[in-house]
């Protein structure tokens, strides 16, 4: 057979003409019509615009046969259906300084617009005070009158009917409904003060009722809406995040490190009332949780930035998602620091408080930081437990238990640090994290404390505190380095090899001294004196793993976090190390005394607190 011949399109015959307005609508339609979740997304933002306090969403076959949305707001006057319906009308902003300081939602003018010219439109809407409503369909020129008692109703039908080629991109009907859901939920997150409704397909699939609208409930009508829509779970672990500085605040939840989860499905973030995606917010939250989570899991959170309108540009992109900030530093900064403060409170720092061990398990008794005290089932307040500040004393005096427990092979005070340690084991019932009892399977440490019980994960709790002796090593330019008396010879593999030559000058700041023996081996000479007592080898091997990802030059600006986390997992004790008495202390002294210690730097939970209010519900006593 003949190959067919393939002839370039025929070129245009040159002369320019105007397009017709509904391709001209067809065309706009592209960038704010991708699918019946815009739409939905544009019909909800004008019920909010109208400053409705109802709304009710009801879709057929995902949105694609119909979207209608019924809301009690401000209506629209029969005689102003038709310019709701124009291009470029709007009555939201009516000049160049309008749109720098537009706090609607929508602003553009074009979203009615766009969508009567990719489906079947039909607007009905009875104007506050007016004697009757109206309703006009696209394609008519003039309103007819209707039966409406209040606000607006827009039906959209038959999505892409006159646009094959757009309707083609549609995916199933579940895909496109679960598109129109996660809209819907944004739009109730941001919102919890209005009742709203969605059906599909005449079933309702989510209801929730407004809460208390004063401003002094606001948080918390906030809280039991997030409960609402993302579940009690969520709403229940997460921390409570509301700062402000200046004209910037930032406020809500926060999802406990512990729990991050596999997907990204439950990130808000809205500036302004408004749910968007944006770099310098996505990045400043990975930086703040990227010391206390493992790389491959994903925060939860819903977080709401306010800031004055004429500070944040809106109009940039036609589905309005992405945003501008005026002061893009300044953003990121505040709402890095704001995070990390919120993520950051060790046991030690946790608020002072003089408590009594039935004060523990009153959850409503815990630090007003963790709002969901009151939804709280149990007392186990991983990180919010009330406990006094340990005393720089008692610090002192173990500090050389600890060092002797991490290092054991340099410390010559080992013995009498010990002999310290067991004498103040009758103020270490005071302190935080209590007094070792014993080591439960060669993996737990528990702890008597005076409000109970502390069960530690030993090698979790450790690798926390080497990763941050590790940072403040680095940071402060004092990493020690322990010369092998006898280098560690091993045979390596071409990468590692090459790792070793090409990362020389930051293996040197890390503390280490590796060096390539033969073409196919590599010796350690030195290490970071924290780290002496891990396996040299092993050590030295997943650093260069690590190293070999990584370009040369950013290794200790953009990786050292990684790089210190892979170093103290490699130098954290190791489960089934026994552990003696004096040891376990110099653990617990040295997470009272550690930043974030309440989760390894992989985010799980490092300890955890049963009161004896706990225990004795276990056992039921007094009941
Ligand atoms: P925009 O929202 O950008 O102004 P739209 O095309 O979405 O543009 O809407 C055009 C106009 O129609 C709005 O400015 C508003 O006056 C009116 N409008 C649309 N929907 C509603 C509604 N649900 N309630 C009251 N007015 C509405
Ligand atoms: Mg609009």
């Amino acid at each position: 057979s003949k190959p067919r011949q393939i002839r370039p399109t025929q070129p245009a015959t040159g002369s320019i003409a105007k397009l017709p307005e509904k391709l001209i609508d067809q065309i706009a339609a592209g960038e704010v019509v991708e699918r019946p979740a815009s739409v939905v997304k544009e019909l909800l933002e004008n019920a909010l615009d109208a400053g409705s306090r109802k709304i009710e969403l009801k879709l057929e076959a995902g949105g694609v046969k119909l979207i209608r949305v019924a809301d009690d707001g401000r209506g629209i006057a029969a005689d102003e259906l038709p310019l709701a319906l124009a291009r470029h009308a709007t009555s939201k902003i009516t000049s160049l300084h309008d749109l720098e300081h537009v706090a609607t939602l929508g602003f553009r003018g074009e979203a009615l617009a766009s969508i009567a010219s990719v489906a079947r439109l039909a607007l009905t809407s009875r104007r506050t005070g007016a004697a009757h409503a109206a309703k006009l369909e696209g394609g008519q020129s003039a309103p007819e009158p209707a039966a409406l008692a209040q606000g607006t109703v827009v039906e959209v039908a038959d999505l892409y009917y006159n646009t094959p080629a757009r309707r083609k991109f549609l995916k199933s009907e579940g895909t496109e409904y679960g598109h129109c859901d996660a809209v819907f939920a944004r739009m109730a997150l941001a919102r919890p003060d209005l009742t709203l409704t969605l059906a599909h397909n005449g079933r309702v699939t989510r209801h929730y009722v407004a809460t208390a609208t004063e401003p002094t409930h606001q948080a918390r009508a906030h809280v039991r809406r997030i409960a609402d829509v993302l579940g009690e779970e969520f709403a229940e672990s997460a921390r409570v995040i509301d700062e402000e500085a200046g004209p910037l605040r930032l406020y809500g939840l926060i999802g406990d490190p512990a729990l991050a989860r596999g997907q990204r499905d439950q990130q808000y973030f809205f500036v302004n009332g408004r749910f968007v995606r944006d770099k310098v917010l996505a990045h400043a939250l990975r930086a703040a949780y990227a010391d206390v989570l493992h790389h491959e899991r994903h925060p939860a959170y819903v977080l709401f930035l306010v800031l004055p309108p004429d500070r944040v540009d809106v109009n940039v992109h036609p589905a309005k998602t992405e945003v501008r900030f005026r002061e893009q530093q300044g953003v990121h900064q505040f709402v890095f620091h704001a995070l990390t403060r919120a993520l950051a409170p060790s046991v030690a720092h946790a608020p002072a408080h003089e408590a009594t061990p039935s004060d523990v398990i009153r959850s409503d008794t815990l630090p007003a930081g963790n709002a969901f005290s009151s939804m709280r089932q149990q007392g186990f307040g991983t990180q919010f437990s009330p406990f006094r500040p340990d005393s720089e004393h008692r610090a002192a005096q173990t500090q050389a238990a600890y060092y002797a427990f991490v290092n054991p092979n340099t410390a010559s005070t080992s013995t009498s640090s010990a002999a310290d340690s067991t004498a103040s084991t009758k103020q270490a019932d005071d302190a935080p994290m209590g007094q070792a009892l014993a080591q439960l399977h060669g993996i737990y440490i528990l702890a008597q404390n005076r409000a109970g019980l502390v069960l530690v994960d030993m090698h979790a709790a450790h690798e926390r505190i080497v990763y941050e002796g590790l940072k403040t090593a680095l940071d402060t330019r004092s990493v020690a380095v322990q010369q092998l008396l006898i280098p560690v010879a091993f045979a390596a593999e071409a990468h590692e090899i090459a790792a070793a030559e090409e990362h020389q000058e930051a293996l040197q700041a890390l503390g280490f001294e590796v060096v390539p023996i033969s073409p196919t081996a590599l010796a350690v000479r030195a290490l970071p004196a924290l780290l002496a007592d891990a396996d040299a080898r092993a050590l030295a091997s997943a650093v260069l793993h690590d190293l070999a990802d990584f370009s040369a030059t950013r290794v200790l600006t953009e990786h050292r976090d990684e790089l210190l986390s892979t170093m103290a997992c490699h130098a954290a004790v190791r489960a089934n190390r026994r552990l003696s008495l004096p040891e376990m202390d110099a653990l617990l002294r040295q997470m009272e005394a550690t930043e974030r210690s309440g989760q390894c730097n992989h985010g799980r939970p490092t300890w955890f607190q049963m009161s004896m209010g706990d225990l004795d519900r276990l056992f039921m006593r007094g009941q």
